[in-house]
């Protein structure tokens, strides 16, 4: 005999914990199923383990999606402060870091401590360890799975996205959109380090691994000026990992090493003041200095200010402003923080998730085409997504 719920959500994670708080409060009978052994590992791994689980400025403008204004309405009616007012009902509090980013001062575990808390009192059910089968539709959801078979009205499809397949990511959430005919955006890693051609990695990169510092960084229509991290894989650190969602195969990026000057104008100046002055000293004063030498080597050459003409001086201070550089590809779903794509926007109702074509279906998290940037917007969009379903499914 099928056990029957009112509502079945697949995924225990960000957004699946959420939206079965709030659909159980509303007094539904929820039951949530979950591959893992447990919930939130995603939660519980995310900002170096105190979770970036918001952010202070939170507007469409720090998505991607294909419908750039699907995300408003959601992030209108479950907004920050009322994730902020969550925590501070349990007890916990926050960080604030730079570019408003709010970190968990009792760490990530206590967040999915919450969120399951939540879920108790509002007597949400759980099976963890337990792999869905088969999903048949008629007048409701069965579900056939290795723990038995359940049916519902609603099914909620919270899955996430498929970045860190170690930590059991698939893309199963697109597979139930094609069985219920349902069009979606093909996964690609985002918020993901960057990798180069073996020559260049080899004369340019790896002799730099180790090295930060704060740089602007743009892709296509995209730009950040945040901290850049050279290794021995490629460029990693928050501005790369930010306009790896913008990146595609074949796109130069541009890394201005020098964010706050007009290099070449400040090239002509120093050398009408030290025309003996060694290219690679001057340039160590504003760059680390293994930088500033490999820079000699590799792109410029190292000679005293006056043997440059001021055409080769432009040209110097145009490649520190904007220097372009020719990703191979990106570091994938192996380490990716997030992954754009996802249902598309089109075939859900932006108010509730509810799949146009197939009522009582719901799709909400990462499994949905909607991408936040670095900086606790993928949470807040869980978050949203989540609440905005559990009001109605
Ligand atoms: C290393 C790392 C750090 C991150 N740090 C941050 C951060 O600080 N701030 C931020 O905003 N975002 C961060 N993110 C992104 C964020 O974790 C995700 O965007 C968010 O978890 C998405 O929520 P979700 O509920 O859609 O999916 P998830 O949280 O991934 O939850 C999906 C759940 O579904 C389960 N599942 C999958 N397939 C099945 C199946 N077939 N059957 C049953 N269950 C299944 C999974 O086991 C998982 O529990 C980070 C991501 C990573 C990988």
């Amino acid at each position: 005999m099928n056990k029957h719920f009112d509502v079945i959500i697949v995924g225990a994670g960000a957004a699946g914990l959420m939206c079965a708080m709030e659909a159980g409060r509303r007094g539904r009978r929820v039951l949530v199923l979950e591959k893992a052994g447990r919930a939130g590992n995603k939660i519980r791994i995310s900002g170096g383990g105190k979770s970036n689980f918001t952010n202070l400025d939170v507007s469409a403008d720090n998505y991607l999606s294909r419908n750039p204004h699907f995300c408003k309405s959601a992030l209108a009616r479950y907004t920050q402060w009322d994730f902020m007012d969550l925590m501070r009902r349990h007890g916990l509090t926050w960080e604030e870091r730079e570019h408003g980013r709010l970190f968990c001062e009792q760490g990530a575990g206590a967040i999915v401590d919450m969120l399951l808390e939540e879920c108790t009192a509002a007597g949400v059910r759980f099976r963890y360890d337990c792999e869905i089968e088969d999903i048949r539709w008629k007048q409701g959801f069965s579900l056939y799975t290795s723990q038995g078979g359940y049916t519902a009205e609603s099914l909620v499809i919270a899955t996430g996205g498929p970045s860190i397949p170690r930590m059991g990511a698939t893309d199963f959430g697109l597979r139930v959109a094609r069985q219920f005919g349902l069009k979606s955006i093909p996964f690609k890693p985002a918020l993901v380090p960057f990798t180069f051609p073996s020559g260049f990695l080899a004369r340019v990169l790896k002799p730099l691994a180790g090295i930060s510092l704060e740089a602007a960084v743009s892709c296509n229509e995209a730009g950040f000026r945040e901290e850049l991290l050279f290794t021995h894989r490629g460029l990693s650190g928050p501005v790369i990992l930010q306009v790896s969602s913008y990146w595609n195969r074949g796109d130069p990026i541009f890394v201005n090493l020098l964010p706050d000057l007009d290099a070449g104008d400040w090239l002509k100046a120093e050398q009408g003041a030290y025309p003996n002055r060694h290219l690679k000293n001057l340039l160590a004063e504003k760059l680390p200095r293994r930088l500033a030498g490999i820079l000699c080597e590799q792109l410029f050459s190292d000679q005293p200010l006056q043997a440059f003409s001021h055409r080769e001086l432009a040209h110097m201070g145009a490649t520190l402003n904007g220097w372009r550089l020719q990703p191979s590809g990106t570091e994938g779903m192996r380490t990716a923080e997030a992954a754009t794509g996802g249902v598309d926007t089109d075939e859900l109702s932006s108010r509730t998730m509810e799949a146009k074509k197939q009522p009582g279906l719901y799709f909400i998290g990462e499994t949905v085409d909607v991408t936040g940037q670095l900086g606790g917007y993928n949470f807040q969009w869980a978050w949203a997504s989540g609440w905005s379903a559990g009001q109605v499914a």
